[in-house]
């Protein structure tokens, strides 16, 4: 089989054209390092799965529409019923009936161990592949990992090892070992590596550079050393004002685009389908106090203030583009947002989400954090996450987003809540965070926490959105990109201050 591969190969390196070895052997792109990145990780994380969620990802995704009650509402809510979108609402007013949820029997998830397991083997993987690849006689045969996963190209690098065991770390080997193999050392400085491009040591300025992938595994704590409540959560009010629209599973119809409405704004504001459910989960009730500590552009804060609902909205952002944004989607979807809006219902501010000191002010906080949005990564090359040079921006994502979600617990009235969400499928930015948070809320600050089970709730759903296994999870709700209904990926969690 290798025989006729390589054999096949030479052939191909001779032919001219754009079949040229050289050709064949072109740099590889950073959606295509992407891609190569989650078929290792998520191939494992998923086993399976992954060959059905890889293909919804690389599709076009599908979004839900949601009406500004402050334009054409009938005029909006007629054209796209035309097209025959439908209210999503009414899917949920379906669920509802169809659901014994009020009698629901209490079944606390017994599996959540399994997502720990599969963490504690990726991360044992990736030390072994780069202890074997820095230094390669510090590995026992017999202590490395059975992957079984069809996708991993990492894998084919381990296999040459001469089975000496050693418990040095992956620091220790770099000090100790005079001649390194440097394939797997990536040049933070360039742009011209990656996760599987080596550079050669010659390019290497100083180890201070040298960032191990094994790092960003490791923020995934499995100890629980602090006390942690779960507790199954059973109602959810739909807003009666909220207006969304949505095609059935298995049709693709694109949305109209928002056209000018007599009020002078904009008529119906398209989002990822999935993105409506960390606000709706948020469940902010009439009167109260909001903060979107990661706002922009602003979809998730739109959709609250077309509740009408929150007293006051803070709508926050770490950079003066990203709130100008925010700035620019409120004065096309709101009437007189300056005069109206802005300093009264709506307040946009400029901080560092792990710095906002309005402690214990906020009955409901979103904390939509930055992350590694897999979707967006497969597709868009300019200023990609996964780029070389955001490697360790890349790696320290779990570190920034528990900081955050610590700090927003800190800002929550007692009994108040929040939702935590990202658009990735990693474990680590997700329940990965949520437990590192709930430790440093607990451990610094000595907050303790309730986690929402949503794993009921989301069933009112499920005629929408394709939902992961509330097994597969620890303690949050994920929507997994499934070609009839492609949205997402979307993680949310809620949790409550005792
Ligand atoms: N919630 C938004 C929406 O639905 O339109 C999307 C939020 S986006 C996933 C994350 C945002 O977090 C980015 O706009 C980014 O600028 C912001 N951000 C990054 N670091 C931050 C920090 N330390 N504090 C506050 N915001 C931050």
């Amino acid at each position: 089989m290798l025989r006729t591969r390589n054999i096949l190969f030479i052939q191909r390196r001779w032919k001219g054209g754009k079949q040229r070895w050289s050709v064949v052997q072109k740099k590889k792109s950073v959606t295509e390092r992407v891609l190569e990145n989650f078929d290792d990780f998520y191939g494992t994380v998923f086993g399976v799965r992954w060959n059905n969620i890889r293909a919804a990802l690389l599709s076009e995704q599908k979004y839900i529409a949601m009406v500004n009650n402050f334009g054409d509402i009938e005029k909006t809510c007629h054209i796209l019923e035309s097209t025959g979108a439908i209210n999503v609402k009414s899917l949920f007013s379906l669920a509802k009936e169809r659901s014994e949820i009020e009698n629901a029997v209490l079944t606390p998830n017994q599996t959540i161990y399994k997502l720990d397991e599969r963490v504690r083997g990726i991360l044992k993987k990736q030390e072994d592949q780069e202890k074997q690849s820095v230094y390669p006689e510090s590995i026992d045969k017999e202590d490395k990992v059975n992957h079984n996963n069809p996708f991993n190209s990492k894998n084919k690098s381990t296999e040459a090892n001469n089975g000496t065991n050693t418990n040095k770390s992956l620091e220790g080997a770099i000090q100790t070992n005079t001649e390194l193999d440097t394939r797997r050392i990536v040049d933070t400085e360039s742009d011209s590596g990656g996760l599987y491009d080596y550079v050669p040591a010659t390019k290497i300025k100083g180890m201070e550079d040298w960032v191990p992938e094994s790092n960003y595994y490791k923020y995934y704590q499995t100890t629980t050393d602090f006390p942690l409540k779960i507790e199954l959560e059973t109602k959810l009010a739909y807003p009666d004002s909220l207006c969304l629209y949505t095609y059935e599973m298995g049709n693709c119809t694109k949305f109209k685009s928002p056209f000018k409405c007599v009020t002078g704004v904009l008529s119906h504001y398209l989002m990822d389908g999935s993105s409506i459910l960390p606000p709706l989960f948020l469940d902010v009730q009439p009167g109260e106090r909001v903060l979107d500590a990661c706002a922009a552009p602003g979809g998730k804060s739109l959709l609250m203030l077309e509740t009408m609902h929150p007293d006051i909205l803070v709508c926050n952002d770490l950079q003066e583009s990203r709130v100008n944004r925010i700035r620019k989607v409120m004065n096309e979807y709101l009437i007189d947002f300056n005069n109206l809006w802005s300093g009264k219902r709506c307040l946009l501010t400029q901080w560092d989400a792990r710095a906002i000191e309005d402690y214990e002010m906020y009955d409901k906080i979103l904390v939509d954090v930055p992350c590694t949005t897999d979707r967006h990564s497969l597709h868009e090359n300019d200023n990609n996450i996964f780029r070389t040079s955001r490697l360790k921006e890349r790696l320290r994502i779990p570190e920034l987003q528990a900081a955050i979600l610590t700090n927003c617990i800190r800002l929550l009235k007692p009994g108040g809540s929040l939702v935590y969400s990202t658009c990735s499928l990693s474990p680590i930015q997700n329940d990965g965070v949520v437990h590192m948070a709930m430790q440093g809320a607990f451990n610094e600050h000595g907050i303790t926490v309730t986690v929402k089970d949503l794993s009921l709730l989301i069933q009112l759903f499920s005629d929408i959105f394709k939902f992961e296994n509330p097994k597969g999870l620890k303690y949050g709700q994920m929507v997994i990109p499934f070609l009839p209904a492609n949205f997402g990926p979307s993680y949310f969690c809620k949790i409550t201050r005792n």
